[in-house]
């Protein structure tokens, strides 16, 4: 088995290194012009033109939902790794959704590794909306790039590879493997993406002592940097009762019992909200509840049967949890209060993320370590940052932390309108290049950090005022 999956990955490589020879000769055939009438300014210039040239490469690539196109992607992706001569894998836990798993090998692979992820898909556009083609990657003469994914985050994927190609040429070695991922489905909840992997022996097998993942952009020069996200529940609750005639009036119909619950969510989400109003919070620590659906009724062919009182009721509701709420709490309150036996209710969870042990908040505070040596890093590259946040959407990393293994968010996109999911979206090609430099400073730090025992440091941490209360 081992031997036929290393066999695979030789071919890959071969395939790879074919791959990038036609790559490279497209790049060089695009970048011709500007080359012969560059400035001239001398190796390190080129260079940053040919990350921008593979930047947009891998931007027209597209990956857009409803129907991403991965494999050009994939094999993109290959021809970089074999350029960069870092190990590949490619793997299917569902078909058609590849994720992509890049190795550069440490002088010791047995210390627990780095892991530096970013999805490939992107979310769809309305074309007549944008001013140029969103998988043209055009550059405009201030060095903004249109494209889908120039945000979020392909821009992200690239500046982690060009940053290990930079490393590389000053002669860095990294003390323990670095992996990069690139991962289908991220804006699609990623369950059959990351969500698949961050189960499987494979990832088990990398022994994370930490991740990086996407954070948000800023329109400040302060990047933000987030240390955990809230965790999305996705509840039903139904309530079922006797059906009877419209005109008549009797206790515990189905629609009257939902309504009871209603209105305590409706108390609960206010009593969050007046938080938010106060001032007090933000709504990165408040519990949200969002009614989104609801279900009742007999239909008919232009409505509904209005004299019967429906034996069943539903409602739906998208609740989002900060990582230091009390889960086990929010479940009672659930059981007790919003759906009770009592009144012939009961609910179901379609989506309940973020463990039950409050995983998210554990890993946030065994990323203690991890944060120091970021802000090191972000100091060093000379970059303003901002404390850290929680992320009230949900990224990849939530699947990480699930693990137990501490996720850091972080997207360095600085003096940018933020357009994620918007039209228009762009990256200016400083800003991109900006991005380079500080992740070859946070790989310089994460890679050969020593000293370090993954298990005994994360049982030394406690909660600490400035990591927790300050999120
Ligand atoms: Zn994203």
């Amino acid at each position: 088995m081992e031997d036929q999956q290393r066999w695979r990955w030789r071919w890959r490589s071969c395939r790879a290194a074919l791959l990038l020879l036609l790559f490279t000769a497209t790049a060089d055939a695009s970048s011709l012009g500007s080359q012969e009438h560059g400035d001239g300014d001398g190796d390190g210039d080129d260079g940053d033109k040919a990350a921008v040239e593979r930047l947009r490469q891998y931007l027209r690539f597209p990956t857009v939902h409803p129907d991403p196109d991965y494999g050009p992607a994939v094999q993109f992706l290959l021809a970089q790794a074999a350029s960069l001569a870092l190990d590949t894998m490619v793997k299917e836990f569902v078909a058609k959704k590849p994720v992509v798993l890049l190795t550069w090998r440490g002088q010791d692979p047995s210390l627990p590794s780095i892991l530096l992820n970013s999805h490939m898909d992107v979310v769809p556009v309305e074309v007549e909306d944008w001013k140029y083609d969103p998988f043209g990657a055009f550059m405009d003469s201030n060095g903004d790039i249109y494209a889908r994914g120039a945000q979020d985050m392909k821009s992200i994927g690239i500046m982690y590879l060009e940053a290990i190609r930079n490393l590389k040429k000053t002669g860095f070695r990294p003390l323990r493997n670095v992996h990069i991922s690139f991962v289908p489905d991220e804006e699609i909840g990623g369950v059959d993406g990351f969500g698949q992997f961050s189960k499987s022996e494979e990832f088990r097998n990398l022994n994370l002592a930490v991740g990086l993942d996407e954070g948000s952009g800023t329109e400040t020069e302060s990047y933000r940097t987030f240390a955990g996200e809230k965790s999305p529940w996705w509840l039903s609750i139904k309530a079922v009762g006797t059906p009877g005639h419209g005109s008549k009036l009797y206790d515990n119909s189905a629609v009257e019992n939902l309504l009871k619950s209603i209105e305590a969510i409706s108390i609960f989400r206010t009593s969050e909200f007046d938080k938010i109003k106060s001032g007090k919070a933000t709504l990165a620590d408040v519990v949200s509840v969002n009614p989104v659906f609801l279900k009742a009724g007999t239909p008919t062919p232009t409505g509904f049967v209005m004299n019967v009182q429906p034996s069943e009721a539903e409602a739906g509701f998208d609740i989002r949890l900060p990582p230091f709420a009390d889960r086990k709490a929010i479940e009672r309150r659930i059981a007790d209060e919003w759906a009770p036996p009592l009144r012939n209710m009961t609910y179901k969870f379609i989506l309940k993320s973020g463990g039950e042990g409050n995983a998210s908040a554990i890993a946030a505070e065994s990323s203690k370590l991890w944060w120091k040596l970021f802000e090191t890093a972000l100091a060093k590259a000379g970059v303003k940052f901002s404390k850290p946040e929680i992320i009230y959407g949900t990224t990849d990393a939530r699947y990480v932390r699930d693990q137990g293994v501490p996720a850091l968010g972080f997207s360095p996109i600085a003096n940018t309108i933020s357009l994620l999911h918007n039209h228009n979206e762009y990256l200016n090609m400083k800003e991109f290049l900006k991005g380079i430099k500080v992740y070859e400073e946070i790989l310089r730090i994460f890679a050969n950090y020593k000293n370090f025992d993954y298990h005994s440091d994360a049982a030394i941490y406690v909660i600490d005022s400035l990591y927790i209360r300050n999120f």
